[in-house]
């Protein structure tokens, strides 16, 4: 499932877009179109049918193919010291929830003993803890030491340039 590679220049800084001309200018299913501003793609507020800036899908499909450049595996947690993604020491992690639904899996880096944290949403956590054996921990004081959240496919949009239309 190699995802086809969009060329965000394809995007004009300039021009909106509906829903249904950016699928068929980057030739991707309106659905795709859709789950883009599910996940972080800001359309033009109150516009109906929506519009989308360029500028803004050009943002979106770069940041996330940045994210998409170093996927994290199952089991596998990205080490900011390695800056790799690294099978915890052991194949043990805890689990340190953070909210109802999410939390870090927390573990040790083999390679440079950094503590690796990944960011998860408890109802997923059959996608990312592959072969991990995971003990599921209660809140304690440490918690306020995950001041690096791992990187991750869930994090918050950054802070959006608005340009003039
Ligand atoms: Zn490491």
């Amino acid at each position: 499932m190699a995802p086809r590679r969009i060329n965000p220049r394809l995007a004009k800084l300039h021009r909106n877009y509906t829903a249904e001309e950016v699928a068929s200018l980057l030739d991707v299913n309106r659905q795709t179109v859709w789950k883009w501003l599910k996940i972080g793609l800001k359309a033009i507020d109150g516009r109906r049918p929506i519009l989308i800036m360029g500028e803004e899908l050009r943002r979106f499909l770069y940041e996330r193919r940045a994210k998409r450049k170093r996927p994290t595996p199952p089991g596998m947690i990205y080490c900011l010291g390695c800056r790799e993604p690294r099978s915890p020491a052991g194949n043990m992690v805890d689990f340190i929830p953070l909210s109802p639904t999410t939390g870090n899996l927390q573990g040790i880096c083999p390679t440079c003993e950094s503590m690796l944290y990944r960011r998860i949403n408890l109802g997923r956590i059959e996608d990312v803890r592959g072969n991990l054996d995971v003990t599921f921990t209660q809140p304690g004081p440490r918690i306020t030491d995950c001041a690096n959240p791992s990187v991750n496919h869930y994090s918050d949009n950054p802070g959006t340039a608005h340009a003039d239309a």
